[in-house]
């Protein structure tokens, strides 16, 4: 037996089959290109979800995290710590909001978000106790919590999972006009991902955020953005909303901040939304700890020089340049933004996931979303050759159906 099948068969009886990974046991990895166990490396076209956007073991993060491991990893929120003023701040400068609310995981963030529209809606809007509703859309991912998966339509996520958490009003996406009839008086906030990532990389039309934020602002509701997957670079600017100079009342943001070491998100506002916070109200043990913080130090750097934004932009283009080459091959329809693509494979060919285990044995890794599409999204660092590899790989692997 290989050690690739020794290790996955202890992983498969000895872990929640919460996850159906691809067949690869991953040893190391730099920049782009990750090696298995065996020896053989792969191109990675999937970035941890976008949590690798500036790469694998990037240089400056892990001399960041190096050194802040050196020195403190933990205080607690009990006490300041030396990381956390230029954190915030940073973060607040790269929104072009006032505070930041510092947690772990996405779904956390996301909680955040939710709890401070609450209480925003009751202290300032004045909402009536109990009564505050949230508008979230059709086959939004947010995470897995038993809040948020109490307003997912996705049926794996959602089903026996219950008793759900009231509150909220999922309409279509895409649609204003939806939000719009869905709005009433108890409304704190609409809920949006500017692109749906797990969806399939689905696209809203031109127009749609400006209108949701127009909407919020005559409706004096909050323009909540989960901008953990499509933001910090991955679209070709700093967040997906800058592409129709929308900015929302709160960012929501994960993934990429942790620059793929350690968990880290964060939620976004100014002091009339996050003021509503007082001390005991929310909070988590590491959220904001110094680690996390010298790592997001790091991302937020990186960020600030506009490399990333603009590297991903002239990739992306390349890479849909080559990907709409593919439609009427085998392709039914390429959707996203920047260095981000959803891949539709015609189904009477190949699943996505057979398509993704064609690729793995062509050494690229990519996963499949929903069915038959296939998400794309390498890591910002990567080299335009090897981008075009990976492009060239998917094409045979798509032939291979045919
Ligand atoms: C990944 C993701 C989340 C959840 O993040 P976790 O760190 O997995 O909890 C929430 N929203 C969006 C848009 C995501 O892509």
């Amino acid at each position: 037996m290989t050690r690739t099948q020794e290790l996955i068969d202890i992983s498969e009886r000895r872990s929640a089959h919460n996850y159906h990974p691809l067949p690869v046991v991953i040893h190391e990895a730099h920049g782009a290109w990750v090696t298995d166990v065996e020896g053989n490396r792969y191109l990675d076209f999937l970035s941890g979800y976008s949590s690798l956007n500036f790469g694998h073991g990037n240089e400056k993060i892990i001399e960041a995290a190096q050194k802040q491991l050196q020195n403190l990893t933990l205080t607690s929120r009990a006490f300041y710590h030396d990381q956390f003023a230029q954190f915030c701040a940073g973060l607040g400068d790269l929104t072009g909001k006032d505070m930041i609310l510092p947690m772990n995981t996405g779904a956390e963030a996301v909680e955040t978000a939710i709890k401070v529209a609450r209480k925003w809606g009751y202290q300032v809007k004045g909402v009536a106790p109990d009564r505050a509703n949230i508008i979230v859309m059709e086959d939004n991912f947010h995470g897995r919590t038993t809040t948020i998966i109490s307003f997912s339509t996705d049926p794996d996520a959602h089903d026996d999972f219950g008793p759900y958490t009231p509150g909220f009003k999922i309409v279509k996406y895409g649609s204003a006009e939806a939000i719009r009839e869905a709005i009433d008086a108890d409304t704190v906030a609409v809920l949006v991902e500017p692109i749906q990532g797990e969806a399939g990389v689905l696209v809203p039309p031109d127009g749609y955020l400006r209108q949701v934020r127009e909407i919020c602002t005559a409706e004096n509701v909050l323009m909540i953005a989960d901008e953990i997957q499509s933001g910090l670079g991955r679209t070709g600017k700093t967040f997906a909303c800058d592409h129709e100079n929308v900015v929302p009342d709160v960012y929501i943001m994960g993934k990429a901040l942790g620059g793929g070491v350690v968990p880290v998100s964060a939620i976004a506002a100014n002091q009339d939304v996050l003021g509503v916070i007082q001390p005991g109200q929310h909070g988590s043990t590491f959220g904001g700890n110094p680690l996390a913080c010298a790592v997001g130090n790091a991302v937020i750097d990186l960020l600030n020089t506009g490399e990333f934004q603009a590297r991903a932009t002239r990739l992306g283009d390349l890479m849909h340049a080559r990907l709409n080459e593919l439609v009427g091959h085998g392709v039914v329809t390429v959707r996203g933004r920047g260095l981000w693509a959803g891949v539709d494979i015609d189904p009477s060919l190949a699943s996505g996931r057979e398509v993704s285990k064609a690729l793995l044995a062509l050494g690229v890794l990519a996963k499949d979303t929903h069915g038959s599409t296939v998400r794309l999204a390498p890591p910002i660092v990567i080299s335009e050759e090897d981008l075009m590899w990976a492009l060239d790989r998917l094409a045979e692997a798509i032939e291979s159906f045919r």
